[in-house]
């Protein structure tokens, strides 16, 4: 039998950062992955999708002439698109195999089970541990409703099949995996029409920066119907609520993701799950078995990689006693072209809320080097609270996964918007337009026409 003092399931970014931290700390750990390290994220999640949509960015490029430059003739060639992002995820992942075993992680391939409250199976191996973390990660949410064999299919399959490009293809969820595979299928030439039930796409986001992305795919050829949802499905063909029937080669299911304990058989641990068959944990992380933590996305809390590496690394941190990381702001962004990057509360919350706040905004048009990258279409927000502290912000547009971070760093520290404003920003850069938006606040932007006093 193997003895560990800490034994982590499940090596996406909650659990392959959590080994090498805790290793680092000083830790014997071991580290168990069913599959390949890296998780959804390198393999059928974050990575692969940035990468192909780094592409449809480009092909977008191509297609509108910048500065006198026109591109005559060009071609996709979708296979090899598909094989550079796989070479970009076999590098991450091995890169990943091979910081862990650096630093000394024991990693074992194979499916863990729970046997008893302090013991594991992999393959024939027992493992008994004194402390275990649970990151074995979430799985798409196909309803048994809407799937049809070889019609039906989920995120994972359009990352994996190139021959999609062309298809014409419907998604059902405008949420973030289901926008960013409309542009992703848009711009390789397939036909695609986005079906979502609630009012508007990306519900959760800055209304006046979804505009934008809903503008953009409308532009691009993307048909959205909102409000709408699907009654029935037939090979071929969907049935919505609005009786309006939609033939079509492929339906992809974007409608979200559930906590994955599949074989886990946590309970022989003593460790329970909730309706949505997420572990339950307290503040801390502990499930139900004091010496058994769960973390990331398998806990059904926000499915983002960054939020589950944070939240692993304060387990660390309070497991060995070092400083924990603050996992109470955390951003995001949908890499929607343009993407939005949002982080705090939205001006829709902060008014629902009856939270006294000042907003501040501007516009990518005002932007020199906005302009000059012809990049023009986009806009910043800022939040402020009554004593000027910043408690939201969203950005769309170019680079916008960047322009959130100082936003981040000063809601997490407590600064207030004219501190941010206080500092100098090279020029020309886009980042001049957190001074921008900050001075708007106090009515003081020096590139906006028109006063305004608060
Ligand atoms: P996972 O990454 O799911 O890792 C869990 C691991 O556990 C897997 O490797 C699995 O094989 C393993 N495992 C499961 N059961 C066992 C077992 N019994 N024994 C051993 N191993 C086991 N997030 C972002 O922040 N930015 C993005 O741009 C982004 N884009 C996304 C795009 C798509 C299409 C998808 C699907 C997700 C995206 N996400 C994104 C979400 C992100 O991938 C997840 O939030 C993140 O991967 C969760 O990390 P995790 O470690 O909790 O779980």
């Amino acid at each position: 039998m193997t003895q560990s003092d800490l034994l982590i399931i499940g090596g996406g970014p909650a659990g392959y950062v959590g080994a090498i931290r805790a290793s680092q700390l000083g830790l014997k750990v071991c580290l168990v992955e069913e599959k390949k390290l890296g998780g959804t994220c390198l393999n059928i999640g974050c990575i692969p999708t940035k990468s192909l949509l780094s592409s449809a960015s480009y092909i977008y490029g191509l297609k509108t002439p910048k500065a006198g430059v026109t591109v005559s003739s060009y071609s996709v060639d979708t296979k090899a698109i598909y094989s550079f992002k796989d070479g970009v995820v076999n590098k991450l992942t091995s890169g990943v195999e091979n910081l862990v075993k650096t630093h000394g992680v024991d990693l074992k391939i194979g499916k863990a089970k729970f046997i008893s409250n302090n013991q594991i199976s992999v393959g024939e191996e027992i493992i008994e541990f004194k402390k275990a973390i649970i990151a074995t990660g979430s799985k798409s949410i196909m309803p048994k409703s809407l799937y049809v064999d070889g019609f039906t299919v989920d995120s994972t399959f359009i990352l994996e099949h190139p021959e999609m490009s062309g298809k014409n293809v419907l998604i059902i969820g405008g949420g973030v995996i289901g926008c960013e595979l409309a542009f992703i299928l848009n711009s390789f030439g397939s036909t695609v029409t986005i079906v979502e039930k609630l009012k508007a796409i990306l519900p959760t986001e800055d209304k006046d920066c979804v505009r934008y992305v809903e503008n953009s795919l409308k532009n691009k050829g993307v048909k959205i119907l909102t409000d709408i949802s699907v009654e029935k499905i037939e090979k071929g063909t969907v049935l919505l609520s609005n009786s309006e029937s939609i033939n079509v080669d492929y339906c992809v299911i974007a409608v979200g993701r559930m906590p994955n304990t599949d074989g886990l058989e946590q309970i022989k641990a003593g460790v329970n799950t909730g309706e949505r068959k997420e572990i339950l944990v307290d503040k801390n992380f502990k499930t139900s078995n004091p010496n058994i933590f769960a973390v990331g996305d398998v806990t059904g809390s926000i499915q983002l990689a960054h939020y589950a590496s944070a939240c692993m690394c304060k387990i660390i941190a309070n497991l060995t006693g070092s400083l924990a990381p603050n996992i109470d702001v955390v951003p995001r962004v949908t890499y929607s072209i343009p993407e939005i990057a949002s982080v705090g509360i939205t001006e829709t919350q902060a008014k629902a809320e009856g939270i006294e706040h000042k907003v501040g905004r501007f516009s990518y048009a005002a932007s020199g080097k906005a302009m000059a990258m012809e990049e023009t279409e986009g806009l910043v927000k800022v939040i402020v609270d009554k004593e000027d502290k910043v408690i939201g912000a969203a950005v769309v547009g170019a680079d916008a996964d960047n322009l959130i971070v100082p936003f981040t760093i000063a809601i997490a520290l407590g600064l207030k918007s004219s501190q941010l404003a206080s500092v100098i920003y090279p020029h020309p850069t886009l980042s001049e337009m957190i001074l921008e938006v900050c001075e708007d606040v106090h009515g003081k932007a020096i590139h906006k026409a028109g006063r305004r006093r608060n």
